[in-house]
């Protein structure tokens, strides 16, 4: 089967280390289904796995992706009491956990001590025509929801929907600050946080990108630069924001502490923009600041999503459109940052 992967990991340029070719298609374990994949989309975490960097060493040829829809292809055994049936249409929820010990029956999948994502070792990833998956993590979708749709929403529709409304814990009527306009969980938090009736503002250091971000849907946007956190602040009432999500880190930590209120939170997804920024502990213990990290989300939550998605209420953003043999450039649109929401990959 076609499918992008790691050929190699480390160097200086992780986008060397991608291939597109052909691999064997996965052979399900009892339990598991294999997924014919027609959407994947990509993520930073696939830059990281390149790089080398994963929950456990990789070893070539890894193949990438977190994300995938497409149609159950087959199980391994007799499939599971009230699993979808072959054919059936589907988007992934891409963490694996041991689904027994107390985290899993608590639904806190990251506490659990078997947690990988797709395409962390030893599991194969959505970049490719054929995935495999535990028949549980399979979530049917209605005919309303395109696969390309769908494959935008297990890693950055869920990272924003459990940033805002869980770790940040925002309610109609508040207000975030999401650093980064056009990137995959920075558009997903405009779109998710407007559809909640939270007011967002949000940054970039791009006049153009600042106009897509309001065109989205923010309230206003602003550049990344001291100045900007008292413009929050006049635009929130002289308080400053309820939360900041901030997935960039190093150059727009400062900001994020500034312009977030007394008790505010201050949600960390990523660190797209490097992870050692000045921490100001002043700042966060003297006025009370919440700092909370957050990956991903769980399977309630991912339907929850695609729920939003059927209704039409919500349309993930899709930037661009490639078929999987080109993923090397879409990969190197990622790479070079001039993003406007998802890129997604046919097979
Ligand atoms: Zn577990």
């Amino acid at each position: 089967m076609l499918a992008a992967y790691a050929s190699a990991v480390g160097g200086d340029d992780p986008l060397a280390n991608l291939t597109v070719g052909d691999l064997p298609a996965p052979e399900p374990q009892p339990g598991w289904a294999r997924v014919r994949v027609r959407a994947a989309s990509l993520n930073h975490h696939d830059i990281w796995t390149l790089r080398g960097v994963s929950s456990a060493p990789v070893t070539p040829p890894q193949i990438l992706g977190c994300d995938a829809a497409g149609e159950v292809d087959a199980y391994g055994g007799e499939p599971p009491a009230g699993a979808p049936p072959v054919g059936a249409r589907v988007v992934v929820y891409p963490i694996i956990t041991c689904g027994r010990c107390p985290a899993c029956i608590a639904d806190e999948p990251l506490g659990c001590r078997f947690f990988r994502m797709l395409s962390e070792p030893p599991l194969g990833g959505a970049l490719a025509e054929y995935v495999e998956a535990p028949a549980s993590n399979l979530v049917v979708l209605p005919d309303q929801v395109s696969f390309a749709d769908a494959a935008c929403l297990p890693t950055a529709y869920l990272t924003a929907y459990r940033a805002l409304f869980v770790r940040a814990a925002l309610r109609p009527g508040m207000n975030v600050l999401v650093q980064g306009a056009t990137g995959g969980v920075a558009t997903a938090c405009i779109l998710l946080g407007r559809l909640a009736g939270i007011t967002v503002y949000a940054t970039s250091r791009d006049e153009a990108k600042r106009a897509f971000a309001v065109d989205l849907g923010a309230e206003a946007a602003f550049p990344v630069e001291r100045e900007t956190a008292r413009a929050v602040i006049g635009a929130t009432g002289g308080l400053g924001v309820d939360a900041v999500v901030d997935t960039v880190g190093e150059p727009t930590w400062d900001l994020s502490l500034r312009a977030v209120r007394p008790g505010g939170v201050v949600v960390v997804p990523g660190a797209t923009g490097g992870p050692n920024p000045p921490a100001q502990l002043n700042r966060i213990f003297f006025r009370s600041v919440t700092v909370a990290g957050t990956t991903m989300g769980t399977r309630g939550e991912l339907r929850r999503l695609v729920d939003l998605t059927a209704t039409g209420a919500l349309r993930p953003l899709i930037g661009s459109t490639h078929p999987l043999r080109d993923a090397a450039a879409a990969f190197a649109e990622m790479a070079g940052g001039d993003l406007r929401g998802k890129i997604v990959l046919e097979t």
